[in-house]
């Protein structure tokens, strides 16, 4: 397995559970697997670095993925909103403007049902936004700039036809539009103990009973000799899984020009948490998206209401994301401060009430879908399958805006697929 986060750990649980004699080596470029999915202990808080909550649409996977935690985790009535100016809007936005003045839902409303039958994610980013009129320009269209950081001409729509992108049905925005608050609710789940990371830790304990694990050793050339690979001219292997990103792996292997020139050209935005304890009672919400130019971070996740046991009693804690274009590295401690005057601004914390701050940068955060990036990333993909017999999964490994369960589906399938291929 190449990479320890989410999908390379995956990747040798379920490996293990269908091949229980095979010998298992995971290469990680750190020195702590995890990835994205790590959780700290600070001043008595349980911080996230990458905010993190477990949802999927299919109860099969999320019952999955819940037996893995034995029983640690709470199930939440989601309060997420997004920030309109003064005005905070339950997410989803189709069905939240109900709580908005009759005059805004009408006008939402009516963008939101011309969208209805018109909205396509075949085109650029930009074309499958604008049909929604009022609420792409007050809501879409800021917030998605904000987030990829590029012209939305340049990027491709295609990620508004995944489960990433609301839909409701026409009855509740009709209700939405009349103010009347949806009877349903979303949910999600969190880990009661231990942060997010507790979901990663719980599949790490069953599987560093029987894998080797190198950690601290980044991946940087292998060489495939008959059927054999051999990793970083040291370890052999018959078989590899890659979760690392295909930039780094295309670069590890001897690859053609072409390929390498596609998987250079994939591109992903870097991001930027800054998380804050705080001294005080906090705010009856999840996390708020926030559209606006005026302020650097596009989302904040008030931690300490995912579990309980987030934060010391009479405390709580946020964690605000800020997207970076193309692995552009900043001076975190500007970030901070700038992160830390706009929560003030806008009436979240006080400074004077700070017992801690602390931030991350993750190169590797969100996967950019550009113009006619599926084509060189299959390429890649089939590359590496096809001519070296190389599987490649999860966020990075398939350069996918996925999350923990479908990973988790992908995975699981992937596995399944193979051993009935090699009985
Ligand atoms: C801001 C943000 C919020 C998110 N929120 C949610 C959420 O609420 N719910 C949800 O389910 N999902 C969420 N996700 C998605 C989730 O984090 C990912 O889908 C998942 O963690 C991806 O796991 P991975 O193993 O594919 O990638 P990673 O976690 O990135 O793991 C890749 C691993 O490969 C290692 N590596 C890289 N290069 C090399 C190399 N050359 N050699 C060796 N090792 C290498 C890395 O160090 C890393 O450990 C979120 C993601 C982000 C960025």
């Amino acid at each position: 397995m190449l990479g320890c986060g989410w999908t390379g750990i995956l990747s040798a649980y379920f490996m293990k559970k269908r091949f229980p004699s095979c010998d298992l080596v995971i290469i990680e470029k750190e020195g702590e697997c995890g990835g994205l999915l790590k959780s700290e202990t600070i001043n008595g808080f349980v911080v996230d670095p990458v905010p993190h909550v477990l949802y999927s649409p299919k109860n099969e996977v999320i019952e999955e993925l819940l037996s893995l935690l034995r029983g640690n985790y709470i199930k939440k009535e989601k309060k997420a909103f997004i920030m309109l100016g003064d005005k905070l809007v339950p997410h989803p936005f189709e069905t939240g403007i109900y709580a908005l003045p009759k005059e805004e839902r009408a006008r939402y409303g009516l963008s939101l049902i011309s969208a209805y039958s018109k909205a396509s994610c075949k085109g650029t980013l930009k074309e499958a936004l604008e049909p929604y009129g009022e609420v792409a320009n007050d809501y879409l269209i800021p917030y998605n700039e904000k987030v990829w950081k590029r012209d939305l001409s340049n990027l491709s729509g295609r990620w508004t036809c995944s489960n990433r992108f609301p839909r409701v049905s026409l009855e509740d925005l009709v209700s939405a539009i009349a103010g009347i608050e949806p009877r349903r609710k979303g949910y999600f789940y969190y880990p009661l103990k231990g942060g997010f990371a507790s979901l990663f830790n719980a599949v790490y304990e069953s599987v560093c009973k029987w894998a080797k694990f190198i950690k601290g050793a980044k991946v940087e050339s292998i060489k495939k000799r008959g059927d054999q690979f051999i990793i970083n001219d040291e370890i052999k292997a018959d078989k590899v899984v890659n979760t690392i990103p295909l930039k780094e792996i295309i670069s590890a292997v001897e690859a053609p020009e072409s390929i390498i020139s596609d998987a250079s050209s994939l591109q992903y935005n870097s991001f930027i948490s800054v998380a804050l304890g705080v001294k005080g009672k906090g705010f009856d919400m999840d996390w708020v998206y926030i559209p606006t130019k005026k302020v650097s971070f596009h989302r904040f996740v008030f931690s300490s209401n995912l579990s309980p046991y987030n934060a010391p009693t009479n405390n709580y804690s946020i964690t605000a994301e800020v997207t970076l274009p193309l692995g552009d590295k900043v001076d975190l401690k500007k970030v901070e401060e700038k992160v830390i005057d706009e929560l003030e601004g806008l009436g979240i914390i006080e400074r004077k009430n700070l017992v801690f701050v602390k931030s991350w940068y993750f190169k590797y955060g969100y996967p950019v879908y550009d113009i006619g990036y599926e084509e060189r990333r299959n390429a890649v993909l089939s590359y590496l399958k096809d001519e070296l017999g190389i599987e490649s999964l999860g966020r990075w490994g398939r350069h996918e805006y996925v999350n923990t369960d479908a990973i988790f589906e992908e995975v699981k399938d992937s596995v399944n697929k193979f051993a009935s291929s090699n009985p």
